[in-house]
């Protein structure tokens, strides 16, 4: 069962964790908010939200010219459902979660949520629908609870303590000597990577949105946090369209579907059993995942809480 808590190194290949981790997008977007890459058109509508089905049709991206990063990309989530992305560092996972994020525009082919080309309507509205939770999420200097707050800054003090409790990370706090007032960010209290993480996973239940952007954590936590977070994150996830570059085994299992990435093209999808089936490149994944791990996977026993 330990197995299922460690993280998942596909292909044996290392995250380069500083350049691509997905960072905390909503407050870059604070940060540099003059510099944006992507502008709104004049006039452009609110995103009329309905359900949260996300799709992709012929998706072409590329951040430099010449080098294409996103080949030809299509697929569809239906709402509530989970995809998970996977594939050697590189293949273009992270991107897909900015193009949804519309943090770039597309080159070619469109993204659309509920119907609607995303690059046609309100950048906020599209957002104000989006929660993201970073692999490293960055906090702010000023106390934990502002700092949970911002998933809903009109939250209520019980609203935010809710959501810590819900995030696995209330009792924690109240442990600190200042409570909820505790200072924290770089000239505050240091957070440990899984708390920040839960932090984010509170930030996110307050803001309650439809859907959900997920970049699993690549680095180990002891089993006893990990299995925390997997509990909070399957509460965030449930019944919330949710897009996930998967680095957990039980995230894969447990998906609708997987997209197999490789050189930015999707290569295989399917469900976990359907792909293993398939003998492709998946299942050639799995048994690399498998041989490398001395422990066999009684993973069914472990299904998160999403139905
Ligand atoms: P990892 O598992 O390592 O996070 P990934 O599958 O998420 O990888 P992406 O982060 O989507 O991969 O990157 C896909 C490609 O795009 C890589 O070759 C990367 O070097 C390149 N890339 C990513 N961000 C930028 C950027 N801001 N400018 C230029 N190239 C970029």
């Amino acid at each position: 069962i330990i197995q299922l808590y460690t993280p998942l190194n596909w292909f044996g290949t290392y995250y380069r964790m500083i350049q691509n981790s997905f960072i905390d997008m909503e407050n870059m977007f604070e940060l540099f908010a003059e510099d944006q890459e992507v502008k709104d058109v004049v006039n452009a509508p609110e995103l009329r939200f309905h359900a949260g089905k996300i799709e992709f049709e012929n998706v072409h991206f590329s951040y430099l010219d010449g080098k294409e990063i996103l080949r030809d990309v299509s697929f569809s989530v239906m709402p509530g459902q989970t995809v998970a992305l996977v594939g050697p560092s590189g293949s273009g996972k992270s991107t897909i979660i900015r193009l949804l994020f519309r943090f770039y525009d597309v080159k070619g082919g469109s993204v659309r949520v509920d119907g609607q080309d995303t690059s046609t309507v309100l950048q906020a509205s599209l957002r104000s629908h989006i929660g993201v939770v970073p692999q490293d999420t960055v906090l702010f200097n000023d106390t934990i609870r502002n700092n949970i707050r911002y998933g809903r800054v009109t939250a209520s003090d019980r609203e935010v303590e809710e959501a810590a409790m819900a995030a696995d990370i209330h009792d924690r706090i109240v442990s600190f000597r200042d409570g909820y007032d505790t200072q924290v960010g770089e000239r505050g209290l240091k957070l440990s990577g899984g708390e920040k993480q839960r932090v984010a996973i509170a930030r996110t239940i307050l803001k309650s949105p439809q859907i959900v952007l997920l970049d699993e954590a690549t680095s180990a936590l002891d089993t006893e946090t990990e299995r925390n977070i997997q509990a909070s994150l399957a509460r965030v996830c449930a019944n919330r369209t949710t897009v996930v570059v998967a680095h957990r085994l039980s995230t894969v299992i447990n998906a609708d579907q997987i997209l197999v990435l490789k050189d930015g093209q999707i290569l295989e999808r399917g469900r976990h059993e359907e792909l293993l089936t398939k003998g492709g490149i998946y299942s050639g994944m799995w048994q690399k995942q498998q041989s490398g791990t001395e422990e066999s996977s009684d993973s069914d026993t472990e299904r998160k809480d999403r139905s």
